[in-house]
């Protein structure tokens, strides 16, 4: 059997790996349609290079620990805690490549621990975040606004887009296939052949549906 999804929670800002087999028997080819293989990422961060810079001594590389799903994108050995004056979170992911601007991306119960009310947003669009610290064993930074609670989204490759009948941007109802289903409301489509098929949703969500690795959501229009 599969372990339940916040059995993973110790694997804290890993997007849950899948093996080869797994994604074989996942991934459905797009003449299925409607059916996306999902992914749950937990707690992470991503860095510019000025602050892997003042956290891990300048000049210095982010380290791959493992590829994520993505294409280029990669957890990182390094990790890092983050505090406010609610609370801490220790031994967070680093997610590469460097960015051109520091984002941690919480569920709402992490939010809550720290104290922080936090907007729901894209990726790359932080705007009314939270306030964060982030420490290293090192040094730390101030991230002022970096915080967001990310939105669900489905990544495809152009192809797939065809295939399922939507748009980049798209706003779509996906119903997750788990014992306790839930229907998420607009969830958004992002097409580019930079992506792998994946649907990503977060801690928060994926306990609200039971949700187990290789469980599918499908595409309701
Ligand atoms: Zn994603």
């Amino acid at each position: 059997m599969d372990a339940p999804a916040w059995a993973n929670v110790k694997m804290q800002g890993e997007v849950q790996p899948k093996s080869q087999a797994e994604q074989e028997s996942s991934i459905e080819s797009p003449s299925q349609p409607g059916k996306i293989p999902v992914e749950v990422s937990a707690r992470h961060v991503h860095l510019t290079q000025k602050d892997v810079d003042a956290l891990f001594g300048i000049g210095h590389q982010l380290t791959p620990k493992r590829e994520l799903s993505q294409p280029g994108q990669f957890l990182c050995e390094e990790r890092v805690t983050l505090i406010t004056g609610k609370g801490e979170i220790k031994n967070v992911a680093v997610l590469g490549p460097v960015r051109k601007s520091t984002q941690v991306e919480l569920s709402f119960t992490d939010a809550r621990g720290l104290g922080l009310a936090v907007p729901v947003r894209q990726s790359g669009d932080t705007e009314g975040g939270g306030d964060v610290y982030i420490f290293s064993d090192k040094d730390m930074v101030r991230a002022p606004g970096s915080v967001i609670v990310a939105k669900n989204h489905i990544h495809m490759t152009c192809k797939d887009a065809q295939a399922f009948g939507v748009k980049d941007n798209q706003s779509v109802r996906v119903k997750m296939n788990t014992s306790r289903p839930v229907t998420f409301e607009d969830v958004i489509v992002r097409v580019s052949d930079q992506f792998s098929l994946a649907m990503h949703i977060d801690f928060d969500e994926a306990n609200a549906c039971a949700f187990q690795t290789g469980n599918t959501g499908s595409l309701l229009l």
